[in-house]
């Protein structure tokens, strides 16, 4: 398939859907960002990669940094995570606190918010200091784009903690029920951090292989996790990775797919490649809008979905 074809036809057609929506203007260094921004990446486990838009221009991966740390704390922890966080979509927007008091202080899953912050405590524990955890998710996210210069913004991460109030909220609740071992402040810090991350679609692509590619680098050859380990994130990520929009978009798109804040979706094609969209502006949910149709035109026009 000619996908170099594929992406300058959507990169036509996606043109008057730019802009619409709205950036993440609760995290004031991202109200800045230019929502007319677009770009399209794709890599095959051959390597051969195609790009349309803005694809070197680097982004805030915001929750998509969730798929890297779950990875992380799945290797480390293997199934006893579970016992601190589940696998069911919420069904409830990102940041929300309400499912969180009736279910005791075990979110539902590994990428909302609440969820995503126990997996950062659980990370510092381990590493025993939240500044060593922080440089071992840079550490594997600059080793899964092959690309060590990947690094964050605190100007970001920063705008973030002056207006944290949800996620300290999600984060002190949760102590208040034992599930989180670390001072919230510090994990809440350091899971800003991680979400200040900042990436390319060319980058955000490539760091997506290993997750095509049962768990191993096609093109290192490096292993992460295990084949089965790669199946279940894959598996949260089509339930859960876009909130209570994740069956619209299993449903319109069919694929693995992990959205941020910053605009950025990225999604795997298992056993082909990896995919990474940007478009800051957002639909109701907090997904780019502009990225999802875009996604959708790949799968329509590809074929490649897992359905
Ligand atoms: N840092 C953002 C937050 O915690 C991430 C949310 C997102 O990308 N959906 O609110």
């Amino acid at each position: 398939m000619d996908y170099q074809a594929v992406l300058e036809e959507i990169y036509a057609e996606i043109q008057p859907e730019l802009g619409r929506g709205k950036v993440a203007d609760y995290i004031p260094a991202l109200s800045k960002v230019d929502p007319q921004q677009f770009a399209f990446s794709i890599i095959t486990e051959k390597g051969e990669a195609y790009h349309v838009g803005d694809a070197q221009k680097n982004f805030s991966i915001q929750s998509i940094s969730k798929l890297f740390t779950f990875t992380l704390a799945l290797d480390i922890y293997s199934k006893s995570l579970y016992e601190r966080v589940g696998v069911e979509p919420s069904g409830t927007p990102f940041n929300s606190l309400v499912q969180l008091e009736y279910e005791h202080g075990k979110p539902r899953n590994p990428f909302i918010n609440a969820g995503a912050l126990v997996i950062t405590d659980s990370l510092i524990s381990h590493y025993q200091d939240d500044y060593k955890a922080f440089e071992k998710i840079i550490g594997f996210i600059r080793d899964i784009a092959d690309d060590q210069s990947i690094s964050f913004d605190p100007e970001v991460s920063t705008s973030e903690m002056e207006n944290g109030y949800r996620n300290l909220s999600l984060a002190h609740l949760m102590k208040s029920f034992d599930n989180l071992d670390n001072d919230p402040r510090t994990v809440v810090q350091t899971y800003f951090k991680q979400c200040a991350m900042s990436m390319s679609t060319e980058k955000l692509s490539r760091a997506m292989l290993y997750l095509a590619n049962g768990g191993t680098d096609p093109l290192t050859g490096k292993k992460y996790i295990t084949p089965p380990q790669t199946r279940r994130i894959n598996a949260v990520m089509l339930t859960c990775g876009h909130y209570d929009a994740s069956g619209e978009f299993a449903f319109h798109v069919g694929l693995p797919g992990k959205s941020g804040v910053g605009g950025g979706i990225v999604a795997v094609v298992p056993g082909k490649m990896g995919i990474s969209v940007w478009s800051p502006a957002l639909n109701k949910y907090g997904n780019s809008h502009a990225g999802t149709l875009a996604l959708q035109k790949f799968v329509e026009k590809s074929g490649l979905s897992i359905f």
